[in-house]
C-alpha cells in the first residue's frame, strides 16, 4: 500500500479532530499511562488513577471542552475526541475522567447558569474541585424521573434542604463519591412551597478538605467491582443538608427570593411540564452518552489490533506435506473461521468508528456552531437519538468483540499482559451505565414511531402506547449520517428486487431503510391493535411488543452505520483506500444481511439462492 493510501485511509478514519487523536498518540503512548500488565490492588489503582487525572487536568488539550468566553461551549469535538482516545488508553482512566469533566462538569455547565459557570467551570478544568454526578439510586437507575431524594426549598433561610427519605433513596454506585469528591451534582425532586417541581440538580459540598464527610452527608465505598478498579465508585446520602439557593443549577427551572410583602417564594421555569423539563436538562447531557460509545469502540479496536496480529503471525497445524517439501504451518488467519470471527466485527467497528465521528461533528456544529440554546428541540431530540443508537451499538458491539478476540488468542489470551482480561471486564459495564443498553434501544423506538409527530414529552407508556393506536404510520427515515453521495447513490440505486441490488451501494442503503421502514410501521400496527381494547393495561402492551421495539431500534442502527460508512468509503478521494474501504464496507453490509437473514427471508426480501450466495460473499 503506498504511502498517499495509507495517509488518505488515515484521513478518512480519523475524521474531523484528526490532531487531537495525533496528540493523545503521542503524549499518552507510555506504559505510564496504559492499563498496568498486572492487577493492581483497588488502593493502589484508584491512587494511580486520580494522580493520572490530575496530571491530564494540566494538560493545556484536556481544557478544549471549557470555553474562556463566559456563556459559550469549548471545542465539543475536540473534547469528545479525546475521551473516545483515552479509551485506547485505560479505562478507568477514560470514567474518571468522563465523572469529573463530562458528568460533573457537564453538569455545571449545561444545567447551570453564568454564576455557577464562573464559580466553578475553572476549578473543575484545573482538577482542583473534584465532583461526582449523583443521580442514581438504590431504588431506580433506569427509571431517573422517579427518583425519591428530596430537594425542599425553605424560604425563611433561604436555603435549600436536600434529603434522603428512606433507604432506596441512596445515591449508589456514584463514581468519585468513595474517596475523592468534595462536591456532587445531586438530581432530586425539587419541592418549592410544598409543590414537587419534578427531578432538578443541586450543588452538595459532600467532603471537607481533610477528606471526612461534611455534615449530614453519609459516604459508603462500592469495593471491589467486576471492572474498573481505579473508579472510587461509593454511595451518598444526605440527612437534612442545607445549601444556598444558588446551589440550584437553575438554567432550567429557578426559585425567586421569598416576596417580603408575602412572605413567599416562587418557582419559574421557560418550561411548563415537569418531564418535558427533565428530559430537556438530560439531553444537555447527551455528550457523555457520545463519549461512552466512543470509548468502548476505541478499547474493541484495540482488543481486535491484538488479536488480528496475533493471528498474522500464529500458526497452528500444518498442510500436509504432498512429498513436494512444501508441507507448512497455517497462519490462524488462513482459518475462514477465524476471519470471520475477527473481520466481521472488524467492519462493523469500522462502520462504528465513521458512525461516531459523524456524530460527534454533529453535536459540535448544534452545540458550537448555532448555538445550543437556540437549537431546535426536534433536532436536538434526534440528535439525541443517535447518541442513544451509537451508544447502545458500540458498547454492545465491545463486550461481544472483547470476548471474541480473547478466544481467538487462545492461551494467550487469557494472560493478564496481553490485556483482553482488562479491557473485557472494564468494558463489561458500558453497556449498563449511562442509559442501560435496552431501556435506549426502547427510547430509540419511540423516537422512531414519533419521527414526523413530535407528540411525547417524556418516555411515557401511556401516551405513546395511545399515539400509536391513533396514527396510521407511513414510516419514512429520516436521513442521518448520508450526505449528498448518499442522496445520489440512493437515487441511482437499481429496485429493491432487481438481481443486483445487494452488490449496488444505493441498493444496499434502499434495503437498510427498508428493513428499517417495514419493522417501524409493523411495531405501530402491534401497538395498535393490542391497544384496540379501551382496557389495555399499557404497560402490558408495551411488554408484549417490547422485542419488536427492539428489532425496529437496531434496524435504524444498522441503517445508520450503514450511511455513514457508504458516505466516508464511496467519497474517499483515492483509488486504492476507496476500494479497501468499499470492500469492508461490503463485509459490513453483508454479514448484517446475513445476521439477519431470517427477517430478509420471512419478509420475502431475498430468496434462498441470495441469502446462501450473501454468505458466500461473507465467506
Ligand atoms: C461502575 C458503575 C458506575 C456508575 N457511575 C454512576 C455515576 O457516576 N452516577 C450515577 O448517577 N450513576 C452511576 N451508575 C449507575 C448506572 O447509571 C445504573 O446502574 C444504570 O442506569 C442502570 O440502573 P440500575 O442499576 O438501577 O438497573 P435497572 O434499571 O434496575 O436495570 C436492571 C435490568 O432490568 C432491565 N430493565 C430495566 N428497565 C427495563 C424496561 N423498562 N424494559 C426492559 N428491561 C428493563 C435492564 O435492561 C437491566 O438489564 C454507575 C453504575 C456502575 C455499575
Amino acid at each position: 500500500m503506498s504511502h498517499s493510501t495509507m495517509a488518505e485511509l488515515r484521513r478518512a478514519l480519523d475524521g474531523r479532530w484528526a490532531e487531537v487523536r495525533d496528540t493523545v498518540r503521542t503524549e499518552l503512548a507510555t506504559s505510564e499511562w496504559a492499563t498496568p500488565t498486572e492487577p493492581l490492588p483497588i488502593t493502589d489503582y484508584r491512587e494511580r488513577t486520580t494522580g493520572q487525572l490530575l496530571r491530564l487536568m494540566h494538560l493545556p488539550w484536556t481544557k478544549a471542552g471549557f470555553s474562556d468566553e463566559p456563556g459559550t461551549p469549548g471545542d465539543i469535538g475536540a473534547s469528545l475526541t479525546m475521551f473516545e482516545m483515552l479509551g485506547h488508553v485505560d479505562l478507568s482512566l477514560f470514567v474518571k475522567v468522563g465523572v469529573q469533566v463530562g458528568l460533573f462538569g457537564g453538569a455545571v455547565a449545561g444545567l447551570g447558569t453564568q454564576r455557577h459557570h464562573d464559580e466553578y467551570l475553572e476549578k473543575i478544568a484545573a482538577g482542583e474541585l473534584l465532583g461526582c454526578f449523583a443521580m442514581t439510586e438504590v431504588g431506580g437507575g433506569s427509571d431517573v424521573a422517579n427518583l425519591e431524594t428530596t430537594a425542599t426549598y425553605d424560604s425563611d433561610t433561604d436555603e435549600i434542604v436536600v434529603h434522603t427519605p428512606s433507604p432506596s433513596a441512596v445515591k449508589d454506585y456514584i463514581g468519585n463519591a468513595a474517596k475523592d469528591g468534595t462536591m456532587a451534582a445531586v438530581f432530586a425532586q425539587l419541592i418549592v412551597d410544598g409543590t414537587s417541581h419534578g427531578v432538578h440538580c443541586v450543588l452538595v459540598p459532600v467532603r471537607a478538605a481533610d477528606g471526612t464527610a461534611m455534615p449530614g452527608v453519609t459516604i459508603g465505598d462500592c469495593g471491589a467491582k467486576i471492572g474498573l478498579p481505579g473508579v472510587d465508585n461509593g454511595e451518598l446520602s444526605f440527612d437534612q443538608v442545607r445549601v444556598p439557593r444558588d446551589n440550584l443549577l437553575d438554567r432550567f427551572g429557578q426559585i425567586t427570593a421569598p416576596d417580603p410583602a408575602k412572605g413567599t417564594s416562587a418557582y419559574t421555569s421557560g418550561i411548563e411540564s415537569d418531564s418535558r423539563r427533565f428530559f430537556s436538562m438530560l439531553g444537555t447531557l447527551v455528550r457523555g452518552r457520545v463519549s461512552v460509545g466512543g470509548s468502548a469502540g476505541a478499547a474493541t479496536r484495540n482488543a481486535l489490533t491484538l488479536a488480528i496480529r496475533y493471528a498474522t503471525r500464529r500458526d497452528q497445524f500444518s498442510r500436509p506435506d504432498l512429498g513436494d517439501g512444501l508441507g507448512s504451518g497455517i497462519r490462524l488467519l488462513e482459518y475462514s473461521t477465524h476471519r470471520r470471527r475477527l473481520l466481521i466485527p472488524l467492519a462493523r467497528s469500522y462502520a462504528l468508528a465513521l458512525a461516531t465521528n459523524a456524530l460527534v461533528a454533529d453535536v459540535h456544529d448544534k452545540q458550537v456552531g448555532s448555538g445550543e440554546a437556540d437549537a431546535d428541540e426536534t433536532a436536538v431530540r434526534r440528535l439525541e437519538e443517535r447518541a442513544a443508537s451509537l451508544k447502545v451499538a458500540n458498547t454492545d458491539h465491545a463486550s461481544r468483540t472483547i470476548q471474541a478476540c480473547r478466544e481467538a488468542c487462545g492461551g494467550a489470551g487469557y494472560m493478564w499482559e496481553n490485556r483482553f482480561g482488562a479491557l473485557r471486564s472494564d468494558v463489561d459495564v458500558f453497556t449498563t451505565f449511562e442509559g442501560d443498553n435496552t431501556v435506549l434501544l426502547q427510547l430509540v423506538a419511540k423516537g422512531l414511531l414519533t419521527q414526523y409527530k413530535d407528540a411525547f414529552e417524556s418516555f411515557d407508556t401511556r401516551a405513546m402506547i395511545g399515539f400509536a393506536a391513533r396514527n396510521v404510520f407511513e414510516s419514512a427515515v429520516e436521513r442521518a449520517f448520508g450526505g449528498s453521495i448518499v442522496q445520489r447513490l440512493i437515487a441511482g440505486a437499481p429496485g429493491r428486487d432487481a438481481d443486483n441490488a445487494l452488490e449496488d451501494r444505493g441498493g444496499q442503503l434502499a434495503i437498510f431503510e427498508d428493513r428499517e421502514e417495514h419493522t417501524v410501521a409493523t411495531l405501530a400496527a402491534r401497538m395498535r391493535s393490542r391497544s384496540s381494547d379501551e382496557d389495555a393495561d399499557p404497560a402490558e402492551v408495551l411488554s408484549a411488543v417490547q422485542p419488536h421495539m427492539l428489532a425496529a431500534a437496531w434496524a435504524h442502527i444498522d441503517r445508520l452505520l450503514l450511511e455513514a460508512f457508504a458516505e466516508v468509503a464511496e467519497g474517499c478521494e483515492d483509488e486504492e483506500a476507496r476500494t479497501l474501504l468499499c470492500t469492508v464496507c461490503d463485509l459490513f453490509v453483508y454479514s448484517t444481511v446475513e445476521a439477519n437473514a431470517a427477517w430478509f427471508l420471512e419478509h420475502g426480501r431475498i430468496s434462498a439462492a441470495q441469502s446462501k450466495a450473501v454468505s458466500a460473499r461473507v465467506d
